[in-house]
């Protein structure tokens, strides 16, 4: 399946098949420099995928987690493109979760000013998330994401057969962004996350299609994509006051911003997928850390509230 997303720029597609990992180089112009970037909690035969479709490919193996999002690696990504004499018509790959991604995609913007990038988001949270919208960064003096750029991929592969190997938490962790998407946005996408088995290919195709629209009519977050952070205000709170995963946080930060009826309906969702119900952080603990969230402005801050499945508002909150 190809679904467009249009930019400033142009455009780009996704591809959306099982086993395009298997046969990359039908997707992807390989016939050149390509550096492959991975982690080490990437299984390695994706990556060698990609390599052994490439003209002169390059692989470098991050170690897996959110510390690999930094400067250091950011130049470790730099200096392999220089050493090796990558110029403007090589290109760089990303294979693997949302760390990977974000990371090689800022690297591919800097390098003489913007090579192409191509991104294969190996988890369920970069399938349906972080691998549309354009945004790339890394983590900086312990700030996440302070430091990066819009950029946009030249195309994106899910490979939904590259969830196999994932475990069931992680699966969970990019479903709670789903359920958010679907919570907000299309009353279909959630009455097709509650049916079982799961059609993990469906509920990506629609997760993409809501993240796309959001995008495409607002590229640099002035409005609309705010809407994506349904739940991220106090899900940012609990992720920095627990060891949670980021889904897990938003999902408990969902069941902050809607009406009853809405929280009735997401429980027996986390309950089946995992996802936490509850936590025992304080409401004054919590509301401390929302003081401090980047898009608290002055005494106010906006937040996404959800009364019926499928549809949203921007409520302004108070801060004392
Ligand atoms: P991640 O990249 O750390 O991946 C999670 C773990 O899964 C890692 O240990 C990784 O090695 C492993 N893994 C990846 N693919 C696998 C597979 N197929 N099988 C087995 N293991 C696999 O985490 P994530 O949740 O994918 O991404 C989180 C990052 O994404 C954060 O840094 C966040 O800031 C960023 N993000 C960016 C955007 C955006 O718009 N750019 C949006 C949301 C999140
Ligand atoms: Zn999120």
């Amino acid at each position: 399946m190809k679904i467009p997303v249009k930019t400033f720029g142009g455009g780009y597609d996704i591809i959306l098949k099982r086993g395009a990992l298997l046969e990359i180089s039908k997707y992807l112009d390989l016939e050149r420099k390509v550096l492959i970037v991975t982690d080490d909690g990437v299984p390695e035969s994706y990556s060698k995928a990609v390599a052994s479709a490439s003209k002169t490919p390059f692989i470098i193996t991050l170690a897996k987690g959110e510390k690999s999002k930094s400067l250091e690696s950011f130049a470790l990504l730099l200096k392999e493109l220089v050493k090796n004499g990558f110029t403007r018509t090589d290109c760089v790959v990303a294979v693997g979760g949302g760390v990977v991604g974000d990371l090689a995609g800022f690297c591919a913007s800097a390098f003489m000013r913007g090579i192409d990038f191509y991104n294969i988001p190996t988890t369920l949270l970069s399938q349906v998330d972080s691998s549309i919208g354009g945004k790339t960064a890394i983590d900086f003096e312990g700030v996440k994401n302070i430091v990066g750029a819009f950029y946009q991929p030249k195309r994106v592969i899910i490979d939904p057969d590259t969830l196999k190997t994932l475990d069931a938490r992680q699966l969970s962790n990019g479903l709670a962004e789903s359920i958010k998407m679907a919570a907000t946005s299309d009353a279909e996408l959630f009455e097709l996350l509650k049916k079982e088995p799961l059609d993990i290919d469906g509920v990506i195709y629609r997760s993409l299609l809501i993240k796309r629209e959001v995008v495409q009519k607002d590229e640099r977050e002035s409005g609309l994509r705010r809407v994506l952070n349904f739940g991220h205000t106090v899900g940012h709170a609990i992720e920095s006051l627990s060891d949670l995963y980021h889904g897990e946080c938003v999902a408990l930060g969902m069941l902050y911003m809607c009406s009853d009826s809405v929280r009735k309906q997401l429980i027996p969702l986390y309950e089946r997928f995992g996802l936490p119900t509850k936590t025992d952080l304080t409401k004054d603990k919590l509301d401390s850390f929302i003081r401090l969230d980047k898009k608290a402005s002055g005494s106010s801050i906006t937040v996404v509230y959800v009364d019926k499945i499928g549809s949203f508002k921007f409520e302004v909150l108070e801060i004392k």
